[in-house]
């Protein structure tokens, strides 16, 4: 990294490559690039520390690569066709995403990553949703973490450079071309530029948008900035939604459920509803959904009527209502004993076989799974006496920019890496986000390595208007009153209320309206110390990636788009979805397996314009082994 002159009276850097954000994608791109010998490159991140890799985890948080130990056939075909029937996946993505599952699996492993073997050295793994093999493996509750630690560790003996505290709030393009990125420093609350050729754009998902999020608090994400730059979205719509505790923010998921707590809410009156034990009539039906949804986390639309994503509804309806809900693990959700033999079947084995068909759910947890209990008593929550406050929360975004084979976006050098691109489509295998951050990140490297690296590149400027619209905001954006954080508690909320797993297109076209609204005037809205700075720039990324995702579902509804994934449209004609709902509780389910209907969408001048296509097919091509080395020694394989 070298200093350059100063321009609209800023201090300025240049790096041949800027990476930003210091998740498991982002590193990734780094190391790889470092290791191919390039070290023209900069990662910066608003936190080193920050982001979703580095800070959340699951009780088994999950990796999904080719399969690596057992009897049973696996082949790059067989796990891309997989990934593509999670339905709106480009077949070209999936077949790279499947390709180079196991070198970046093993990349990780050497370098440290506990994944586990068994004796003989086999990666010993476990069938995850959406997996018909046994692909995934973790390496515990912290797999994402790891990776981040053992990625940051080899750069750091390479002696990257790797900037904290550098929250990018503008990204400079000219002509459809990246140029740098503008920079809020946020100890000091002074601007910088990094002039760059390359820009990996590693921000993770826009986790910002949402108020009832189980992203850690430090994950906000930076979609807006991209669009604002000319990248396209894909796939907007596609998120997974399921319940997660507040605090901690951690997925409600496997043992919590199959111990079977009581699910009850609070309204503002303090008034307690057993919601679910008082609209089940049949008490052990209600249990053995609660089991059930111990695996199937997320909310799923095809699993309303048979399944239990009923159960994510109901908790719905209790939040639309302005309740809280928490679990209880104290008491049994229905009077008196549980009559474990009443439950499901396959409950009642499980449980049974467990040795944890007894007592109060609790007893049932330390049983099966002790370390789940503790987690909750390390962070100030015993469930032996606490009760535990959850809600439908946004876990990860399936789509998000539209990137090529290279992972690069619209924007010439734009690179989008990690959640922030949009790989994925309705489903995906468990597992698979980690494996499309590091594949995509070391696809980006590549390509940068042999089609945009040159030692003698000298950057070129961009124009001053969009770094002096930056720094007019941040004059106007300093005043007296908080104006900025009253604009976000409200429009997260509304966003979670209105634009999760629950769609009505009047309450998503009135929602956009509002949102675009806030940032039409902009510059009236302030923080109260330019202290404050980056909290106004995180709310603008806020407020643009609103815009765009609910522009992205609006359009979605008005073409005729069908509830799919984790995503429920309602709809006055559908057919109604559960008795236990509300008369309007209707909609048209996605019939078409896997569904076909891919949307793109690219933002400017405040406008949204759409475009629709079929997903790529998967890629079938000649594989000659001695026509793919010759094509290989005269051009690589970038082409
Ligand atoms: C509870 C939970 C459980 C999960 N479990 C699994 C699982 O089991 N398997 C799986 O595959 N996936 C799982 N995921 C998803 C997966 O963890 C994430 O998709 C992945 O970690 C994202 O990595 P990333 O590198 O793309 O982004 P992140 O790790 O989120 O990093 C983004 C980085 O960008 C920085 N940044 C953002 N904007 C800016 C800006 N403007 N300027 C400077 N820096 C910026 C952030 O500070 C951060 O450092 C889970 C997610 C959650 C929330």
């Amino acid at each position: 990294m070298k200093q350059g002159e100063s321009f609209c009276n800023l201090a300025t850097y240049i790096s041949e490559t800027v990476i930003v954000g210091s998740g498991a994608a982002g590193y990734n791109a780094a190391d790889t690039l470092y290791r191919m010998g390039n070290s023209e490159v900069v990662l910066l991140s608003e936190d080193l520390a920050f982001g979703t890799s580095r800070n959340t985890g699951s009780d088994k948080q999950t990796y999904y690569k080719l399969s690596l130990c057992g009897s049973e056939p696996d082949s790059v075909r067989a796990m891309a066709e997989d990934l593509f029937n999670g339905g709106a996946v480009d077949g070209d993505l999936a077949l790279v995403e499947a390709a180079l599952s196991t070198k970046s699996f093993l990349k990780l492993s050497d370098l440290g990553v506990p994944f586990p073997t068994n004796r003989y050295g086999e990666f010993v793994g476990y069938k995850t949703d959406h997996d018909p093999k046994r692909r995934a493996t973790s390496a515990g509750p912290y797999t994402s973490r790891f990776m981040t630690e053992f990625l940051e560790s080899s750069l750091k003996e390479r002696g990257a450079a790797l900037l904290g505290g550098f929250l990018v709030v503008k990204i400079l393009v000219d002509e459809h071309e990246v140029k740098g990125v503008l920079c809020l420093e946020t100890k000091n609350s002074r601007f910088c530029i990094f002039w760059c050729r390359n820009l990996i754009w590693a921000t993770g998902g826009p986790a910002v948008m949402y108020a009832n999020s189980v992203y850690p608090a430090s994950q906000f994400g930076s979609s807006g900035l991209a669009f604002e730059a000319g990248c396209k979205g894909r796939n907007l719509t596609e998120w997974q939604y399921g319940l997660a505790s507040l605090t901690p923010r951690w997925n409600v998921s496997g043992t919590y459920m199959q111990v079977l707590p009581r699910f009850f809410s609070v309204d503002e009156k303090g008034i307690v509803h057993d919601f679910l034990r008082d609209q089940f009539e049949d008490s052990y039906h209600m249990l053995s959904l609660v089991f059930l949804k111990g695996y199937q986390w997320p909310f799923d639309v095809r699993k309303i009527s048979k399944g239990s994503s009923i159960i994510d509804l109901l908790v719905y309806r209790e939040l639309e209502q302005e309740r809280r809900v928490y679990l209880d693990f104290t008491r049994n959700p229905i009077e008196g004993d549980v009559d474990f033999s009443s439950l499901d079947t396959d409950a009642y084995v499980y449980l049974k076989h467990a040795g944890a068909d007894f007592g109060l759910p609790v007893d049932r947890l330390k049983v099966m799974n002790a370390p789940a209990y503790e987690f909750y008593k390390e962070r100030g929550t015993d469930l032996e006496k606490d009760m535990l406050e959850i809600s439908l929360c946004a876990q990860h975004n399936n789509g998000g920019l539209a990137v090529d084979l290279w992972y690069q976006s619209d924007v010439a050098g734009l690179f989008a890496v990690g959640e922030v691109a949009g790989s994925h489509g309705v489903y995906r295998p468990g597992g698979s986000a980690l494996n499309a951050g590091q594949v995509g990140s070391a696809r980006a490297a590549s390509y940068i390595m042999k089609k945009c690296h040159d030692e003698n590149w000298v950057p070129t400027c961009c124009s001053r208007e969009q770094i002096e619209e930056i720094l007019a905001l941040a004059k106007s954006g300093v005043g007296r009153e908080d104006t900025a954080m009253v604009v976000y508690r409200k429009v997260r909320k509304q966003m979670s209320l209105h634009a999760s797993l629950l769609r009505r297109y009047e309450d998503i076209h009135a929602l956009r309206e509002e949102i675009a609204g806030y940032l039409a005037e902009f510059e009236t809205l302030q923080v109260n110390a330019p202290a404050h700075l980056p909290f106004l720039f995180r709310l603008r990324d806020c407020l643009l990636s609103q815009v765009v995702y609910l522009s992205a579902m609006e359009e979605y509804i008005k073409a005729g788009g069908k509830s799919r994934g984790s995503s429920l449209y309602l709809c006055s004609d559908g057919e109604p979805l559960h008795p236990l709902l509300p008369p309007d509780f209707r909609a048209h389910l996605e019939e078409e397996n896997p569904p076909s209907f891919l949307q793109e969408v690219s933002f400017k001048g405040g406008v949204c314009a759409f475009s629709w296509r079929a997903p790529h097919p998967l890629p079938l091509e000649d594989d000659f082994f001695e026509k793919v080395w010759k094509e290989f020694r005269e051009h690589g394989n970038v082409y």
